[in-house]
């Protein structure tokens, strides 16, 4: 059973790492070392109770192995609720190669990887994630068929981006109607941070609709883009949080809901693609039910992306995944009426429903 509190890192004390498996409700931890291609890696799986955990790799230069096996824990976990929330026949988990992407990436290590995927029997699925290429996963693949989210020259479904942006467009608009009594957009002041893969597709979106849209990256390509394409205002990044806004999206890193943008964000609803918005679960998320600032909880409505992974694996249906990313307007709906009733933040309510779905399987 997954215990909704017990997060804390692994500290250097006696049986750490069971300890922790078993505070955060792990299944399996698998540590892979080759010394021929010099591979360290970890594979963790959080939950198969709904499904096969799926997850992508991370190829991260960890600063010890401390950090990666907190890193790895903490995204698995993640991708349990991930895949719950939104209601797929998926448990959670994920993989971290430790070592520089530039320096330290082999194609012979990226295979040795694969072979390891290979030996947990598709218990563990793994998909691209942060310092991956395209290249890797097609070198992973020599070596294990549990792989998805491949590029369409591979047989996949390719970037997942626009569908990740249709859903968190989706979450946006049921957080408009909870907070305004209607979902339409337009002539709404919208600021995304980070005009990405999955910041870029949410501005087209926003602006078909109609949205008064606010750009901001620290990368002067993607904002000219953002600006010349869809009509995008640019504003300089750290004038950012002062911007008169309504709906603030957040689409570059985590962390970005912190006691900082807090003190200076003047908006209404929040609901963006980045991963692990709250600085702090717990106190950001209270401090913004206390505001009044509707939360949409960023694993439900950046899960579009997994859904599209997730029909890879059946055959891809295109209509299928879009539909199922079209419902997580529904369920964000479901979470804010949980929120109010109970008093609880939209986040906690969403891994409590999450979890719900999660231990009705643990009994059938
Ligand atoms: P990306 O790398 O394509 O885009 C991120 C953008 O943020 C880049 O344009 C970058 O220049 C910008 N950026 C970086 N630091 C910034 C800063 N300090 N201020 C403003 N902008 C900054 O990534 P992506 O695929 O678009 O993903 C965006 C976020 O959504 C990530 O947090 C990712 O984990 C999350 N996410 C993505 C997907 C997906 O399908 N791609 C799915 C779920 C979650």
């Amino acid at each position: 059973m997954i215990k909704l509190n017990d997060i804390e890192d692994v500290k250097s004390s006696e049986n750490p790492i069971v300890r922790q498996m078993s505070l955060m409700g792990h299944e399996q931890v698998v540590f892979c070392q080759d010394q021929q291609t010099g591979l360290n890696a970890i594979i963790a799986i959080h939950s198969t109770v709904l499904g096969p955990a799926l997850g992508g790799t991370r190829m991260w230069n960890y600063s010890s192995e401390l950090e990666a096996l907190n890193d790895v824990l903490r995204l698995s976990r993640g991708m349990t609720f991930k895949a719950s929330i939104s209601g797929l026949a998926l448990g959670g988990g994920k993989a971290v190669i430790i070592g520089d992407a530039k320096r330290h990436k082999t194609d012979a290590l990226m295979r040795r990887f694969g072979a390891f995927v290979d030996t947990l029997n598709g218990h563990y699925i793994t998909a691209e994630d942060v310092g991956m290429t395209p290249h890797d996963m097609e070198m992973i693949r020599q070596e294990t068929s549990h792989v998805s989210g491949t590029p369409k020259s591979m047989g996949g479904s390719g970037d997942p981006s626009p569908v990740t942006a249709y859903g968190v467009f989706m979450g946006m608009k049921a957080s408009a109607k909870f907070k305004w009594g209607s979902d339409d957009l337009s002539g709404k002041k919208v600021l995304v941070e980070g005009v990405g893969h999955v910041g870029m597709n949410l501005v087209k979106l926003l602006s078909k609709e109609g949205a008064i849209i606010y750009c901001t990256d620290v990368n002067e390509e993607r904002l000219s883009i953002s600006s010349s394409e869809y009509g995008g205002i640019i504003i300089e990044n750290k004038l950012a949080y002062d911007t008169d806004i309504d709906i603030y999206a957040p689409c570059a890193l985590g962390a970005s809901v912190n006691d900082y943008s807090l003190s200076h964000l003047n908006c209404e609803i929040i609901a963006g693609a980045a991963n692990n918005q709250l600085g702090d679960e717990q106190r950001h998320g209270q401090i913004l039910l206390d505001k009044g600032i509707v939360y949409a909880p960023d694993f439900l409505i950046n899960a579009g992306g997994l859904v599209s992974v997730y029909s890879e694996l059946k055959g891809y249906d295109l209509d299928e995944v879009m539909s199922k990313t079209e419902n997580i307007y529904n369920t964000t709906l479901e979470i804010y009426r949980k929120s109010e009733v109970e008093g609880i933040t939209t986040h906690l309510a969403a891994k409590q429903i999450a979890q719900a779905r999660i231990d009705r399987g643990l009994s059938e």
